[in-house]
Formats: C-alpha cells, structure tokens, sequence
C-alpha cells in the first residue's frame, strides 16, 4: 500500500476494520516513530500550549531507551499505541514475528508503566492479510490516517501543501516524533491549528476519536 497525503476509498472500504477517520468529526493528531530526544520534547511542549491531546505511535526500541520521555507522554495525557518493537514493515518479516514485535511491544508498556495497549499502527503503513487477525487476538485496533503530512520529508512546503488540500474534520493526522522531522514540527503543528481554526473544525481527544 503506498499512496500520497490521502488513502484511496477503495482501500478504505476493503480494510474496514482499521480506523481511517476518527468517530466523532473531530481532528486527531498522531506522532510516529518517538519517543526521541530530539523531538519529543518540543512536540509535547507544543501540545500542551495549544491544550491538544495525541496519540503516540512509540517503537519499543525507543520507549525502553527514553523512559522518562514515554511517562512524560502519559503525563501530559496523551495516549501511547503500539508501532512495533523494531519498526519493521510487516510486508517483509514472518507472521511469527510480526506476533512478536506487536507482543514485545505491549509487554514492555505492561511493565514498565502496567499500561493495557490497544491501538496499533503498522510501519510505513504496510499491512499484510494476516494484521487484522493477529489484532483481534490482542484484542487491538488498527488505526490508519486519513492525512499524512509527508513530515519526515523536512520541507514545510510540503506540510502546508497536504494540509491545505486534505484537512477534513475527521482527518486523522500522520506526523512523526523523530529527527527527520524536528525541525519543521513546531511550525507544522502552528499551520494545522491555524488551518483546523479557519475551517471551523475542532481537535479531539484520542480517547474520542478513536472510540
Ligand atoms: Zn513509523
């Protein structure tokens, strides 16, 4: 599956038990691939400006390296979902370990923090037919976007670009907790705030959107 800025309905409509929009009309931002020194920090510092809550999508690797910043995520109320152990697509690993680095995952929020994780989103947005399956044994959900802001391409342009074209008011939005990022994310997050006020929609709680 590869597409730009916006899934296609067709896939929307085959895959239809992930979650592509948010429930509630409301806008739900999520930040992939964290948490990391060099990003985590402003992003939460921007978000608790604005008074937004997100939704994380950690990689176990980096919550077991940057503790301290995963319990600041849930401090600050934020929700953590499950981005695999090691950020590997799961088009090119075995079933088997596709179960481990979603099952490593949840052990290590289980005890490190005693947290039950039931939200997931595949690396690179690459799923296979067997995902749904393995989920609904963990009793998770997938949660896909609806607009994804090419972030990690370093180029605001770009950000503004998919912002101004794709915003809708359930638009779940991809943008990344991660060095490739980090230095257009302050600005990107200004530019959604400023776009989400002047269409009149409104932010959610993860919670909510997700329901
Ligand atoms: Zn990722």
């Amino acid at each position: 599956m590869n597409y730009t800025y916006s899934p296609p309905l067709i896939i929307k409509k085959i895959f239809n038990d992930f979650q592509w929009d948010s429930t509630n009309n409301k806008i739900l931002l999520t930040f992939d691939d964290g948490p990391t020194k060099e990003a985590t920090e402003i992003i939460l510092t921007i978000l608790s400006q604005y008074g937004i809550k997100a939704a994380f999508f950690c990689v176990g690797n980096n919550v077991e390296k940057n503790q301290p910043l995963a319990k600041e995520i849930f401090d600050e109320g934020h929700l953590i979902g499950n981005h695999t152990f090691n950020h590997k697509r799961l088009t090119k690993i075995s079933n088997t370990d596709a179960v481990e680095e979603i099952a490593s995952f949840n052990s290590l929020l289980k005890d490190k923090f005693n947290y039950e994780v039931k939200y997931f989103r595949p690396p690179h947005g690459r799923f296979t037919i067997s995902t749904q399956g393995i989920l609904e044994k963990k009793n998770m959900r997938c949660v896909m976007w609806s607009l994804l802001t090419e972030d990690y391409k370093n180029n605001f342009e770009t950000v503004k670009f998919a912002v101004k074209n794709y915003l809708k008011k359930n638009s779940i939005v991809v943008l990344h907790d991660s060095i490739k990022s980090k230095d257009i994310i302050n600005n990107s997050i200004n530019f959604i705030v400023d776009e989400v006020a002047k269409k009149g929609y409104t932010f959610g709680d993860p919670a909510e959107c997700l329901k």
